[in-house]
Formats: C-alpha cells, sequence, structure tokens
C-alpha cells in the first residue's frame, strides 16, 4: 500500500484537457527481476527503498500491478525529428504518477519499455535491458557531473523476449523527471489542438516550473525566455564535458531544461567537433560542434508554437518572439566559455581568453588528444609522453596559459581547486559503458555497480576514478549507438 510504499502522489496533469494524454491499461509481464534499484534516489523521493525490493514492489515498477492513486497516463506530444513535424506521444511509457517528495519538491515517475499505448504507432511498447541499463547509467553520470537530467530509479528484466534486429532481453526503466513536458507538447497543443488548450498547457506549465513569472504582464514571452536560458545553461554543460545528446529533436527536449531521452548519447573520447554516434544521424545534423545551432532551431520551434499567447497580432508576436531568441546562441557561447574557462583555472573570463582556449582546443584535435584526460593533465600538470605534450606548440601554449593565470589575484591552490571542480576525472567512456552492460546481460553486475560508484563521484580525484580515465583500445574507437532499443 502507499503508505509503506512511501508513494505521496499528486497528480495535476490529468487536470489538463483530456487530448494531452490517454489512460493506459496494464499490459503485465511473465517474470520481473530487480536488476538494479537506485536506494539514494529512492530515499530522496521519500520512497521506502525495502518496499521497491518486495515482490509488491517489483510488481509497480514492472507495470504489473497498480498502485493505489497512481495515473496511469501515457502523455501525447508531437516534435520535429531530424527537421519533420510529426505526431509521436509516449509509446512505450507510462507516467505513474507525480511524486511528492519530503522536502515538497514534485517528480514525474514513469515506467519506459511498459507496452503499447495508443501513440505506439508500429512499435511494440517494449524496451531492451541493454539499452535500459544504458540510460540508467548515463543519466546517473549526468548527475554526478551536477548537469540537469531525468534519473534512473530501477531498471527490471521482464524475462520476455525482444524483437529486434536480433532477440534481445526484455526490460522496464523507471525514470524520474522534474516532469515530461517537452518542446514538443507545445508543437502539440499548437498545430493538433487549439489555442485555449495551448493556455492552458502554458499556464500549467508556468505554474509547475517557473511560477516567479505568473504576474508578468506577458507570461508567455517571458515563459519563453526562461526556457532560453535553462537551454543555454544546458547546452553549455554538455560541450564542457563532451557530451553528445545524438538526437534533438524538439520531443527530446524538455521545458525544465534537464537532460532527456538517453537514447543514441555518447561522451567523445578523442577530441573532434565533428563526432557523431547516432548510426542514423547521418549528415551530423546533432553533432557535438552543431548542438548548440540545434537547441537554437529547436527554440525557434517551441517560439513558433507559442506565438499565438505571445501575442494576437502575429507580426507583433514574431517581433518579441525573435527578440528573445536572438539572444540565446550569444548566451550559449558566453555560458561555454565560461565552463571552459573554469577548466583552464580562469576565475574571471575574459574577451581573448577564446583565443587561448581554442588553440588549446585545436592541438587537441591536431594530435588526436582525448578531450577528459588533456584537461585531468593541466589540473594535475602531469603531462603524458604524447606528441601533443612533447610538441613545441603544447610548450608556447602552455607559456601563455601559465602568463594568463599569473594575471589573476587567485592562488596556485585557488586554480588547482578550481580545475579539479570543473575536470571530471571519470566519464561514461563507451568501452567501459559497454563492457558492463555485456557483464549485466550474462548476469554478472558487478562490473556495472562499480561504474556506477566511480560515476557517482566524478570530481573526487582518487585512485579509483582514476581507473576510469584509461582509453579504450584502437580497436574501440569506431563507436556507434543506436536509437528506439
Ligand atoms: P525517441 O527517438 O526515443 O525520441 O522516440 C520517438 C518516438 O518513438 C516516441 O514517441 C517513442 O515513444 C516512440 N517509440 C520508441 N520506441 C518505441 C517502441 N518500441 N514502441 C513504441 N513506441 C516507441
Ligand atoms: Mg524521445
Ligand atoms: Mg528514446
Amino acid at each position: 500500500n502507499n503508505f509503506k510504499a512511501g508513494f505521496n502522489f499528486d497528480n495535476s496533469y490529468i487536470k489538463l484537457p483530456k487530448e494531452f494524454y490517454s489512460y493506459i491499461n496494464l499490459h503485465p509481464i511473465k517474470s520481473p527481476k530487480l536488476v538494479i534499484l537506485n536506494d539514494e534516489l529512492s530515499k530522496s523521493l521519500g520512497l521506502n527503498t525495502e518496499f521497491l525490493k518486495s515482490e509488491e514492489g517489483i510488481y509497480i515498477m514492472s507495470g504489473n500491478i497498480k498502485t493505489p492513486n497512481g495515473v496511469y497516463i501515457a502523455q501525447a506530444y508531437a516534435g520535429h525529428q531530424f527537421g519533420s513535424f510529426t505526431m509521436l506521444g509516449d509509446g512505450r511509457a507510462l507516467l505513474i504518477g507525480e511524486q511528492i517528495t519530503p522536502f515538497g519538491n514534485r517528480f514525474d515517475i514513469q515506467l519506459k519499455g511498459s507496452g503499447v499505448t495508443p501513440y505506439s504507432r508500429n512499435g511494440d511498447g517494449r524496451a531492451v535491458l541493454g539499452p535500459m541499463l544504458r540510460e540508467y547509467i548515463i543519466s546517473e553520470a549526468m548527475y554526478g557531473l551536477k548537469i540537469p537530467t531525468t534519473r534512473s530509479l530501477s531498471v527490471i528484466s521482464t524475462g520476455e523476449k525482444v524483437y529486434r534486429e536480433t532477440i534481445k532481453q526484455g526490460a522496464i526503466l523507471t525514470r524520474v523527471a522534474s516532469s515530461h513536458i517537452r518542446f514538443g507538447t507545445f508543437e502539440y497543443a499548437a498545430y493538433m489542438l487549439d489555442n485555449n488548450k495551448l493556455k492552458d498547457l502554458a499556464d500549467y506549465t508556468i505554474q509547475r516550473h517557473f511560477p516567479f513569472i505568473e504576474n508578468h504582464e506577458n507570461k508567455y514571452i517571458a515563459f519563453l525566455k526562461e526556457v532560453i536560458k535553462l537551454q543555454a545553461s544546458l547546452v553549455a554543460k554538455w560541450q564542457s564535458v563532451g557530451f553528445i545528446h545524438g538526437v534533438l529533436n524538439t520531443d527530446n527536449m524538455s521545458i525544465c531544461g534537464e537532460t532527456i531521452d538517453y537514447g543514441p548519447c555518447a561522451f567523445m573520447d578523442t577530441y573532434n567537433p565533428d563526432t557523431v554516434f547516432s548510426s542514423i544521424d547521418t549528415s551530423g545534423r546533432y553533432s557535438y560542434k552543431n548542438q548548440i545551432k540545434m537547441v537554437n532551431w529547436n527554440l525557434y520551434r517551441l517560439a513558433e508554437a507559442l506565438l499565438p499567447l505571445i501575442d494576437l497580432d502575429e507580426d507583433k508576436a514574431i517581433d518579441i518572439a525573435t527578440n528573445s531568441l536572438s539572444k540565446f546562441i550569444e548566451l550559449a557561447t558566453s555560458n561555454l566559455i565560461s565552463e571552459m574557462c573554469s577548466k583552464i583555472g580562469i576565475f574571471n573570463p575574459q574577451a581573448s581568453d577564446v583565443n587561448l582556449l581554442n588553440e588549446l582546443l585545436d592541438l587537441m584535435y591536431k594530435y588526436k588528444e582525448d578531450y577528459t584526460n588533456t584537461f585531468i593533465a593541466l589540473t594535475f600538470k602531469e603531462f603524458p609522453n604524447t606528441k601533443m605534450f612533447k610538441s613545441n606548440e603544447f610548450t608556447d601554449w602552455n607559456n601563455k596559459w601559465q602568463n594568463r593565470l599569473n594575471l589573476q589575484n587567485q592562488s596556485q591552490d585557488e586554480i588547482f581547486d578550481l580545475m579539479k571542480n570543473t575536470n571530471p576525472a571519470v566519464i561514461p567512456r563507451n568501452h567501459r559503458v559497454e563492457e558492463s552492460l555485456l557483464a549485466a546481460e550474462n548476469g554478472d553486475f558487478s562490473v556495472m555497480n562499480n561504474l556506477l560508484k566511480a560515476l557517482s563521484n566524478p570530481y573526487e580525484h582518487s585512485d579509483f576514478q582514476k581507473e576510469y580515465a584509461k582509453l579504450p583500445p584502437i580497436s574501440q574507437c569506431v563507436y556507434k549507438t543506436y536509437c528506439g532499443t
């Protein structure tokens, strides 16, 4: 029951017009087994960890039984996928309820892989063990890196086969998010519903995520500005750690600025701005260097959907929206510059620091250096015996860098601390993630649990963390990711 489980639901989404969601019947699975449970997250949500590990808890996270007061809805949304507008919706996800934590915060608790919904189109509504564990690992890594993200409460293996290119083991992930409202939810309201319903959604979202703008004279433009700010902060953080989302469609853009949809994402090893991992992104639309541009493109799609709320006079609405949108690239870029400056120990970024940063990145690119480990080498001033660090170009750069650092008032110790706190010792490197998934698929979860332990404290530069800084063997450097699995 709810009392022993700790569920404390307040389901606000169903107050929206009925077109925004569908009630779902459960699709119980054969033999659910708990593969992993996030104790720390469970506690912070106010849930009873022991209950979640019990048969009843596992049945709830499998979608085999309903918990009292749960909502059990799939959410409707649309979106631009690789540039084309489509109707979508939760095709394999199910919102159980909105949990109010002991601190009074609200989080969606959602099952992913829980069976078909009215939005499944040709899909089977199911998910595969490997990719769900991958989402668990990478989303928790993002949390460890202090980057806004949805989180993972558990993964259940279903004991059922899932048919992809080959036969796979089925799984269900329990995802936790501040909400699952997407840019695409607004596109859905604007293009498939009507302006009253669009307004309902905007008012709901403002109340849920941006209550401080409620009394603004034009709260819808204030809302757009807040989303612009959040996204400008988020994408700069992605860039700073070398994270490539991989499928920045508008349906995968969270309105509250969390990283969502861990499909084909991956972290870059060798620095190359053209890096793209997703097997379906053949044009490089969502490559590392394009992410700020693509988030900008997505913000335009959101703004277009909001136009009727911003002003009844369309030309005027476009003027106002364009004015706000025009600031995004500049804002994201300046956020990125300050993130990157911190990584090289600069406390007060100046315009000329951009050259210093670019020179470093150019060297990394030229000498095919590892992105993360280069910053670690700079932090500890332990330069490996590689071509870049041995080059005269690097010596010149290093001198310039030291001169720049000497222009600040901060001591060497303060610089060292700043760099240690902004340069992760460990990121979820693809070969490590793959290794732990392979072990897990064969029933050994120790490799994954060790990786998760390292990732939960990425800024702790202990020997344990350093073990995870090792680079992949050359054979594993060409890495492809797949979505929709
Ligand atoms: P994504 O590329 O992960 O953003 O997914 C795009 C859309 O496809 C979303 O509406 C998903 O719910 C849906 N989808 C992905 N996989 C499946 C599946 N196996 N069955 C049903 N719908 C799916
Ligand atoms: Mg998605
Ligand atoms: Mg996905």
